[in-house]
């Protein structure tokens, strides 16, 4: 498929206001697809997708995915669901951890359910966060998930992740053609710390006002970032390749980098001396949490069974987000922070 054929398969994008789902609306919608955008506005906006309401081809309906009623409606119309829609953001879900774990299983339960009734095709967007602090760096799908105990409640996104993708198995395994994809750290325009909350955003904003840059812990964890145009290209391949039906991939950039050296480049963009704040994770979320120290990818499996390959450097990637920061948040007076 390319741009020069319109693809017109309706598609109903779970989240699509949200930060990586209002970039693949734009995608889908320069594919021609007509679009339906489900969301709560919970973290996503409608300033993410003001620029779409006047194609024809994309309609917007605020609503809960825990609304089966209207998920079902949505969904007959749909030969496609990119289901995103999700409690995400760490600081979120130890914030809200019943409200996280409700909303990331009971609505694709009914994502799920609906998609089987209408045999529509299935992506469920999952996270990197699943592999929990496994040691077995770079993370392949089929490596063992370690996961820190119940009573840190940040472990909760990756049990409901991890949960969905269970289920969506389950349903490919009857015949349903289902995918998940886990993120690995996507940034890029329209990041912002209030929704996902990416060390990203956060940087950018405390750099922009000449204030230190927060580094939790040691700073020396690191992270795989990835432009958010690659994720949303990983995440139409499995919506789209033959071969990724009943799959789960990872869809992340090789690229590792600490926080420390992240903070560096920001400011080295940005053009201010570096100057950090050190605090601790027990200052900033509490006694009980666990960060992961080592989050890499093998995109090896998304790469060879349906061509994924990310494109953009963390360079790059940075500057183009910065450009826009500038432009949004800066010139605007007008800093998420
Ligand atoms: N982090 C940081 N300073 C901040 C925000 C985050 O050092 O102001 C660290 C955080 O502890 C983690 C990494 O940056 O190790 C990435 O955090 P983020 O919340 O973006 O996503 P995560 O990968 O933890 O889901």
């Amino acid at each position: 498929m390319n741009s020069l054929t319109p693809d017109k398969t309706p598609v109903l994008v779970t989240g699509g206001a949200g930060f990586i789902g209002s970039h693949l609306v734009d995608f889908l919608l320069d594919k021609g697809h007509k679009v339906s955008i489900l969301d709560d506005l919970s973290t996503g906006s409608h300033g993410n997708i003001a620029h779409c309401v006047d194609n024809p081809g994309c309609g917007f309906i605020e609503g809960t995915i825990l609304d089966s009623d209207l998920v079902d409606k949505l969904i007959s119309g749909a030969k496609l669901v990119f289901h995103l829609a999700a409690v995400v953001g760490v600081k979120n879900v130890v914030e809200f951890p019943r409200k996280g774990i409700e909303v990331n299983v009971g609505g694709t339960e009914n994502v799920l359910r609906s998609a089987a009734s209408y045999k529509c095709r299935v992506v469920l967007a999952s996270s990197s966060e699943v592999y929990g602090h496994s040691r077995d760096i770079p993370f392949k799908e089929d490596g063992d998930r370690v996961l820190g105990p119940t009573n840190i409640q940040r472990w909760s996104y990756a049990a409901s992740k991890a949960l969905d993708e269970h289920l969506g198995l389950t349903y490919a395994a009857e015949g349903l053609p289902v995918s998940a994809v886990r993120y690995f750290n996507a940034y890029g325009p329209r990041i912002d710390e209030s929704g996902y909350g990416s060390v990203i955003a956060r940087f950018m904003s405390q750099a922009f006002k000449g204030e230190k840059l927060t580094l939790y812990g040691d700073g020396n964890q690191t992270r795989s970032f990835t432009y958010v145009s690659d994720t949303v290209e990983g995440t139409y391949l499995a919506g789209t390749h033959p071969d990724a039906v009943g799959e789960v991939f990872n869809i992340g950039s090789g690229d590792e980098t600490s926080i420390r050296d992240l903070a560096h480049e920001i400011c080295r963009i940005i053009g201010n001396d570096p100057a950090f704040d050190f605090k601790s994770f027990e200052d900033v979320y509490g006694p009980a949490f666990q960060d992961i120290y080592r989050r890499v990818p093998s995109i090896e499996k998304a790469r060879n069974l349906m061509g994924f390959e990310p494109v953009l450097s963390l360079r790059d990637g940075l500057e183009k987000t910065i450009e826009w920061a500038r432009e949004h948040y800066v010139s605007a007076n007008n800093s998420p922070g």
